[in-house]
């Protein structure tokens, strides 16, 4: 069975995708690599931090391998948090503060558009490859919802009256940023 490693460290994540990869290709958690460093993420683009995660793994361990960067992207907001949507609120990374601190920038702000994009970059025999995946939707005024992570809780997609932490994973995973683009990712490794 071909094998290939996430680099990631959420174990949220590593589920996802591989609900979604099927039995045909086992993730490699960076647990399973024997990887516990906190791999960089300090380039100003969200294609950046996904090629940097990737190459860190492939330099290391000379090993198959994804990493994926997400941004939350609100049009009121100029695009911001984007690239810096996990440390929004601080190094912390605290999901709780992140959005604490955008509802409070929105504040009553009538326009809520946002959008998650999801960039996935793949190493395979040192071939690096770009994917991206992106869900149009608002942010609402309240959290609601108690599944999934990060700014679930406040993002509702186009097309639900639910946010993404109310919402079944499969349903979410058939939708999200990542679902789109991990679904690239699977249709271009089964043609390898
Ligand atoms: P990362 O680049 O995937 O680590 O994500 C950056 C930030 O976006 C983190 O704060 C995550 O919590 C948030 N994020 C990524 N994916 C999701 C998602 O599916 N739902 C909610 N928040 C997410």
């Amino acid at each position: 069975m071909k094998e290939i490693c996430f680099a990631t460290n959420n174990a949220h994540k590593v589920a996802e995708v591989q609900a979604k990869i099927g039995s045909e290709i086992k993730i490699k958690t960076l647990k399973e690599l024997g990887c516990t460093a906190d791999i960089p993420e300090t380039a100003p683009t969200l294609e950046g931090n996904a090629l940097q995660k990737a190459r860190y793994i492939w330099e290391h361990y000379h090993c198959d391998c994804f990493a994926d960067d997400t941004g939350l992207e609100v049009e009121a907001l100029g695009g911001a948090p984007g690239v810096h949507t996990a440390r929004y609120a601080g190094d912390s990374k605290d999901n709780n503060a992140n959005i604490e601190k955008l509802l409070h920038e929105l504040g009553g702000q009538a326009n809520r558009k946002a959008s998650f994009r999801t960039i996935i970059a793949l190493i395979e025999d040192g071939k690096e490859t770009l994917f991206e995946g992106k869900v149009d939707g608002i942010i609402t005024k309240e959290r609601s919802g108690t599944e999934g992570f990060g700014y679930d809780p406040v993002f509702q997609p186009d097309g639900y009256d639910k946010t993404f932490a109310e919402l079944p994973l499969s349903v979410k995973n058939s939708i999200s940023h990542r679902g789109l683009a991990v679904e690239k990712l699977i249709a271009y490794l089964n043609k390898q």
